[in-house]
């Protein structure tokens, strides 16, 4: 059992997760089983009660926990399946103490941070690296937080429990660039090291973040002052492109030196397939307009999985997509015959995505966005919400279903299409209405979905409570609404398509959690294709 900590002085720009994600490209791949956990000191048990305003994306797993977003990070870079024990929450580790407490488990003994939420937090991670060769866990947070001193805390122990030649600390910190002296700062990075050696930590390897790159004095200078080997100081320098990370490590001999240090005895990494995708996001040959209709606006960061996936599809079609982010709100004052009017080329609209989305305020305007694109023959992929807010459009305008709603937004409409199962009406703990996971359908065998996936049964990750109401399947399906895939048992539609429409379909699941770039999802790379042609 062999484990790799990282570290970081916190922000997103630091690229910790995508440091993590990299050394596993470095060592992953080369015959060792290597495995990631993200420690989460937030006190949330998991996190699906964030809000997309303050937290960015909620990542849903095959087994159906809903995690931060880094283990979607992890999976499009590494291809494997995390599972929730491959994310350790404060919330988990204090809930499980508490209750092992009131199990009378620490009878007649003082429950503390040290020992008795260290021991927990290093039982979540034995029970998971004891399986693997090496185990990648990324502390989240900053090496500041309170919230995080238990991690750290942990992580050191650790040193003791599986032996120091079995562990290695990576710090990342960044380099401060001042612009009007041209100089590069080291003292970030000084200042980090100095807080993570009061917990007793010291790196073995420093990965710095900068926008420019790193001479050799400098990094003679954090090797002295962090007292680090100065092949061990690597350079993470600005990339076009986040998966070209691996191979800048790897021209800095990162592989070797992992390798080395933690006696793994594989080959060094060979990332050639995976340079050679890379590549095509660099320089593709041709382009493409995708709008995205969003809702939650403050961060990119909140539909991370929609974006990358629409990269992989890039790369797949080599072809670059150009993203135009549209506002819900914003459609409020769209005559939308107006901009068929004008040139679409003027719009730059090739193709429209619409992500998932709950309690939507502006759904009224977006059924008019789905009305346009349907009518007018723009391929569009809808996602959960956005399924049934198509399937409403499609009851009132295709099935004279005046008034049709989903009961998310209005209780008491006549025609409630979408609504909770009879099943849910009568769970009452809350988060046992939600449908979490990874769900199978069953494919007609004329459909586009068939012909995409080019298989009858399939299965993909679902996050919502709301389904596509039972009552109405019989009048979509009369008035040329294909139920293109259903569950198993015939009762929860999962796919939509519209029969005189090539480019539409809609998916109740979040395809979007499956895509990576060495398996670019196929109804990503289906749009992008459909909006070149
Ligand atoms: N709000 C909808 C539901 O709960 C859809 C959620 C989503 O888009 N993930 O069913």
């Amino acid at each position: 059992m062999k484990i790799i900590f990282v570290t970081g002085w916190s922000m997103s720009w630091l690229w910790k997760w995508i440091t993590s994600a990299s050394v596993w490209k470095l060592i992953g791949s080369s015959g060792k089983r290597v495995w990631m956990i993200k420690m989460d000191p937030y006190l949330q048990v998991d996190a699906g009660t964030m809000s997309p305003y303050e937290h960015w994306e909620v990542f849903v797993t095959e087994d159906g926990a809903e995690t931060d977003l880094d283990l979607g990070n992890y999976e499009r870079f590494t291809g494997e399946n995390f599972t929730t024990d491959s994310n350790i929450t404060s919330g988990k580790v204090y809930l499980s103490v508490i209750n092992k407490e009131r199990e009378w488990e620490y009878l007649w003994k003082t429950v503390q941070i040290i020992p008795h939420i260290t021991n927990e937090i290093k039982d979540n991670i034995i029970k998971v690296a004891k399986n693997y060769d090496v185990t990648i866990i990324e502390i989240g947070g900053t090496v500041w937080d309170i919230e995080s001193q238990a991690f750290l805390e942990a992580s050191r122990q650790m040193k003791k429990d599986i032996g120091k030649e079995n562990i290695l600390y990576l710090h990342v910190a960044p380099l401060l660039y001042l612009k009007y002296s041209w100089e590069l700062k080291t003292k970030l990075i000084q200042h980090s090291v100095i807080k993570l050696r009061e917990y007793g930590l010291q790196p073995d390897i420093l990965v710095c973040r900068t926008e420019k790159h790193i001479s050799k004095e400098i990094k003679n200078k954090i090797s002295n002052f962090c007292d680090v080997d100065i092949d061990n100081v690597i350079e993470a320098v600005d990339a076009k492109s986040i998966y070209q990370v691996p191979e800048l490590f790897k021209s800095q001999n990162l592989d070797k030196i992992i390798i080395k240090s933690l006696w793994l005895g594989t080959t060094w990494a060979d990332l050639k397939k995976w340079n050679s995708l890379v590549n095509t996001i660099i320089t593709p040959k041709k382009e493409v307009n995708i709008w995205i209709i969003w809702k939650y606006t403050e961060f990119e960061d909140t539909y991370k999985s929609i974006s990358e996936a629409l990269i992989h599809g890039w790369v797949a079609n080599n072809a670059k997509v150009h993203l135009n982010w549209i506002h819900s709100e914003d459609l409020e004052n769209w005559d939308f015959s107006d901009i068929l009017q004008k040139e679409r080329q003027q719009w730059k609209l090739d193709g429209i995505l619409v992500p998932w989305g709950f309690w939507e305020r502006w759904v009224e305007w977006k059924i008019n966005a789905v009305r346009f694109a349907r009518e007018n023959m723009i391929p569009y992929l809808w996602i959960c919400l956005w399924l049934q807010v198509a399937v409403i459009e499609y009851a009132r305008n295709m099935c004279n279903l005046d008034k049709s709603n989903s009961t998310e937004f209005n209780k008491s409409t006549i025609h409630p299409v979408i609504d909770y199962m009879e099943e849910q009406k009568k769970i009452q703990n809350k988060w046992g209405t939600m449908r979490l996971g990874s769900y199978e359908s069953k494919l007609e065998k004329d459909s586009l979905a068939y012909s995409l996936y080019g298989k009858e049964n399939i299965s993909e990750r679902h996050r919502h409570r709301y389904e596509v109401n039972p009552k109405y399947h019989e009048i979509l399906k009369e008035n040329g609404l294909s139920l293109s895939g259903m569950s198993p048992d015939r009762k929860l539609v999962e796919f939509i398509e519209v029969a005189d429409h090539p480019y539409f379909i809609a998916t109740q699941a979040h395809p979007e959690f499956k895509s990576r770039l060495e398996d670019p999802h196929p109804l990503f790379v289906w749009l992008i294709k459909a909006a070149l042609n």
